[in-house]
C-alpha cells in the first residue's frame, strides 16, 4: 500500500462495530480498520495524534505478542499501523457516513490522527479468482462458552445459567435488541454436533451482532440496522443455493429453503471442529474444559431433546483455542474485583510501578510470560494481583471476538496454500479460519465490568421471577 497514493474511491464502507469501522480495498484483499470515537471527545480533540497512534500501536502488538501465541499462527492476522495522509481520511469518513447504521451514529470515526491498523480482507480468499464462484464468508461472535466456576461468585445463578443468556434479558429490557437470541455459546462450544447445530439454527434466526455472512466481500446477512425486521431466510437461501445446488432440490424453481440451511450449518460445523491443518480428520485429542457444567439453565428445555455425552472439542480447532483462553478468567469479575482495588491502592502509593507492571502495555514478550508464569494461588502480593488481571484482560479479549469462516468452492485434487478441506456430503470447500477483534479490553474498565455483572445478574433474577 502506497500511503502517498490513497485515493478515498478505492475504499468503500465494509463494516463496524462498538469501537471501530473497517473500510475494504476495490480490488486489492485489504481492510483498513479505523478507531470510532464519542462525539463530545472528538469535537473536544481529547486525543492527541501521539495517543491514537499509541492505541493503535497496542491493539497491533496485543494481537501479534499475546494473542496470536496464545491462540496460534494460523488463526491470528494482527496487521500493522499505518499512518495515512489526513486529506484522504477526511474524505474517506465523509463517503463512508450515509452507508452507516443509523444505531451507530453516536460515535464518528477518528479523522484527526490519521492513524489506522491496516489488515488482510478476511472476507476474502488470497487466490479465489480461479474460481468460478465467489468466496463466502461466514463471521461468528462466539461470546464467553463456559460456565464459572470460581469460588468468588456470590450468585448460584451464575453457575446454572450462561452470561450470554442472562445478558439477553437486560438487551432487551434496555430496548437494544427487541427479540431475545435463542442462541447459546454453550451449546456451539459443546463439541456435540447436535447442538452446534441447535446454536447455529439460531444464529441463523436471530442474528443480532453474533452472526454475519458476507458473498464476495458484501454483507448479504446479519447485521443490519433495522433491528425490528427478521431477517430473510428465504433471501439467504437464495443467495447461498448455487453453492450446494447439486445436493439441494428445487421445489417450483426455488431452493429447498431448509436443506440450502443444513448443507451451510454442517459446513461451518465441520469448519469450527477441524484444525485448519490439510488433510485433518477432525478426531484427534479432544479438550475438555475443568469441571465441566456446559449446560445452560436458560435452554434447558431445548437441550432435554438433546441430551447427548458431551465429546468436548478436538484440541486445536479454532472454539478449543478461543475457550481455553477464555478460561484464563478462572477468578470471575467477582473474583478480580477485589485484586483490582488491591493494585488501585498500591498505586496510590507507587504511581511510578503503574508502568513497570504494563497495565497499559506495552503488550510485548514480558506482557505474554507474567499471563503465562502467573502463580495459581495468592500470596497477597501485587504481582498475583497484576498476573490475574492480566489474565482476566486477555480472557475479555477471547470473549469478545469474532470467527471468519471463508470457503470457496474447490474442485482440484490439490491443496495449495493452508487450506482445510471440509467434505459435507458432496460440494467441497477449501477456505481459511481466523479470528479477529481481539483488542485489549482496558484495565480501568474492570469497575464497569464489575457493576454490569451485577446489574446483568439482578435484571435476570428478576425477570425470570416475574415469568413465574
Ligand atoms: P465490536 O463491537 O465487536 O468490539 P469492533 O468495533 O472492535 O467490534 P471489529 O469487530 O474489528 O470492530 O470490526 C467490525 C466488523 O468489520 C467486523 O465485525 C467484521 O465484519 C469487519 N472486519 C473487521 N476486520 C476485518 C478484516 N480483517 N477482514 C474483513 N472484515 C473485517
Ligand atoms: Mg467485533
Ligand atoms: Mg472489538
Amino acid at each position: 500500500m502506497e500511503v502517498e497514493k490513497m485515493d478515498e474511491n478505492d475504499w468503500k464502507y465494509h463494516g463496524e462495530g462498538n469501537k471501530s469501522i473497517v473500510v475494504s480495498h476495490a480490488q486489492h484483499s485489504q481492510v483498513l480498520r479505523f478507531l470510532k470515537h464519542n462525539v463530545e471527545d472528538h469535537k473536544h480533540r481529547c486525543q492527541t495524534s501521539e495517543q491514537a497512534q499509541q492505541h493503535i500501536q497496542n491493539i497491533v502488538d496485543f494481537g501479534k505478542h499475546v494473542m496470536r501465541p496464545l491462540l496460534g499462527e494460523n488463526y491470528v492476522h494482527h496487521g500493522e499501523a499505518v499512518k495515512l495522509p489526513l486529506d484522504f481520511v477526511r474524505l474517506l469518513s465523509l463517503k463512508v457516513e450515509p452507508e452507516r447504521p443509523e444505531s451507530r451514529t453516536d460515535k464518528v470515526m477518528d479523522t484527526l490522527s490519521g492513524w489506522a491498523m491496516c489488515l488482510p480482507n478476511l472476507t476474502q480468499l488470497p487466490d479465489h479468482l480461479s474460481e468460478h464462484r465467489p468466496p463466502l464468508c461466514i463471521e461468528i461472535k462466539p461470546k464467553c462458552g463456559f460456565l464459572p466456576w470460581s469460588r468468588h461468585v456470590t450468585k448460584d445463578v451464575k453457575l446454572k445459567a450462561c452470561r450470554f443468556c442472562m445478558h439477553q434479558h437486560l438487551k432487551i429490557s434496555s430496548g437494544k435488541w427487541k427479540r431475545r437470541s435463542q442462541y447459546c455459546p454453550l451449546d456451539l462450544f459443546s463439541g456435540s454436533k447436535q447442538r452446534m447445530f441447535l446454536a447455529i439454527k439460531h444464529l441463523l434466526e436471530e442474528a443480532q451482532n453474533n452472526l454475519k455472512i458476507f458473498k464476495n466481500g458484501e454483507l448479504i446477512f446479519g447485521c443490519k440496522d433495522d433491528v425490528d425486521q427478521k431477517q430473510d431466510l428465504n433471501e439467504l437461501a437464495q443467495h447461498l443455493w448455487p453453492y450446494f445446488s447439486p445436493t439441494v432440490p428445487l421445489i417450483q424453481g426455488r431452493p429447498h429453503r431448509k436443506a440450502v440451511l443444513h448443507n451451510l450449518t454442517q459446513v461451518v460445523t465441520m469448519a469450527l471442529l477441524s484444525s485448519g491443518e490439510p488433510g485433518d480428520t477432525t478426531e484427534h485429542r479432544r479438550f475438555h474444559p475443568p469441571k465441566s457444567r456446559d449446560h445452560c439453565r436458560t435452554n434447558m428445555l431445548l437441550q432435554d431433546c438433546c441430551h447427548k455425552a458431551n465429546r468436548g472439542l478436538p484440541k486445536d480447532c479454532v472454539l478449543s483455542k478461543i475457550l481455553q483462553v477464555q478460561l484464563l478468567d478462572d477468578l470471575d469479575i467477582e473474583g478480580i474485583y477485589p485484586l483490582y482495588k488491591r493494585v488501585e491502592r498500591y498505586l496510590a502509593e507507587y504511581p511510578e510501578e503503574r508502568s513497570r507492571l504494563q497495565l497499559d502495555g506495552p503488550y510485548n514478550e514480558s506482557f505474554l510470560e507474567r499471563v503465562r508464569r502467573c502463580p495459581s494461588d495468592d500470596d497477597g502480593s501485587i504481582e498475583y494481583a497484576v498476573g490475574k488481571i492480566h489474565q482476566y484482560r486477555v480472557a475479555m479479549a477471547a470473549k469478545d471476538c469474532s470467527i471468519m469462516i471463508t470457503l470457496a468452492p474447490y474442485e482440484g485434487d490439490d491443496i495449495l496454500w493452508p487450506t482445510l478441506e471440509i467434505q459435507p456430503s458432496k460440494p467441497r470447500f477449501r477456505g481459511a479460519v481466523s479470528i479477529l477483534d481481539l483488542d485489549p479490553k482496558p484495565y480501568e474498565s474492570i469497575p464497569h465490568q464489575y457493576k454490569l455483572d451485577l446489574q446483568i445478574v439482578s435484571n435476570y433474577l428478576r425477570s425470570v421471577q416475574s415469568n413465574v
